[in-house]
C-alpha cells in the first residue's frame, strides 16, 4: 500500500519555509490506517515488547492502536504538569528554548522492553529525549518506530545504538 500518497503536504506551515507532513489525511482513511497499524504490529510481534510508549500528541495517535494490536500497555509521554501521579522528567533543548517531558514513575517495571513510537522523525530531539527518559526510569528501548522520516535532517544520528525504522521517507 502506498502510504506516502495518503500524506498531505502543506507548504509554509506552521511557519514559512516548512513543508509540513499532514498525517490527518492518512488516519482519516480507515482501511489505510488499519493496514499501517497492522504492518507495524506484524513487525514488532515476536520482539518481546512489554509496552509501547509515545509522546503527545501525534505519538498517541499511532502508539495506542499499536499497543492495542499487540495486546501490550501504552505509556503516554506528556508535557510537563499533565500527569497526576509521581513522575520522572527530562528537559531537552529546542531550537528556541527548552521543553520538559514526563512519564509516571510507576508506568513500567525495571527492565521492561519498550518500543517508542512517534509520527515523524525530524532532528531527533524529541525522540532522543523520550529514549533517555525511558532509560532514566529503568526501561530498555527495544525499537524506535516512525511513520515518517525526514532523512535530510539526520535525526537517526541522535539515535545511534537503537533499532530505528520508518514507513515513509522524505529527503
Ligand atoms: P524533532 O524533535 O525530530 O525535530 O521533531 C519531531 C517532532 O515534531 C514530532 O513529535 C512531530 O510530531 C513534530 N513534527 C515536526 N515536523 C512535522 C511535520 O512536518 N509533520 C508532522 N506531522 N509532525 C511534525
Amino acid at each position: 500500500m502506498d502510504f506516502k500518497e495518503k500524506i498531505r503536504i502543506i507548504e509554509d506551515f506552521p511557519v514559512e519555509g516548512i513543508s509540513f507532513k499532514d498525517i490527518t489525511t492518512l488516519i482519516g482513511n480507515g482501511p489505510v490506517f488499519r493496514t499501517l497499524i497492522d504492518n507495524m504490529a506484524d513487525k514488532l510481534r515476536g520482539q518481546n515488547i512489554d509496552y509501547i510508549a509515545g509522546p503527545e500528541a501525534r505519538g498517541f495517535i499511532f502508539g495506542v492502536p499499536l499497543a492495542y494490536a499487540l495486546g501490550v500497555g501504552f505509556i503516554p509521554i506528556r508535557k510537563r504538569g499533565k500527569l497526576p501521579a509521581e513522575t520522572v522528567a527530562i528537559t531537552y533543548d529546542l531550537e528556541y528554548g527548552s521543553d520538559t517531558l514526563e512519564i509516571h514513575k510507576d508506568s513500567f517495571e525495571k527492565g521492561a522492553r519498550i518500543a517508542l513510537v512517534d509520527d515523524l522523525l525530524a532532528t531527533g530531539g524529541t525522540i532522543s529525549a523520550c529514549a533517555r527518559l525511558i532509560e532514566l526510569a529503568g526501561g530498555e528501548i527495544a525499537s524506535v518506530d516512525f511513520i515518517i522520516e525526514l532523512t535530510g535532517l539526520k535525526g537517526r544520528d541522535k539515535l545511534d545504538g537503537y533499532s530505528v525504522e520508518s514507513v515513509v521517507q522524505y529527503e
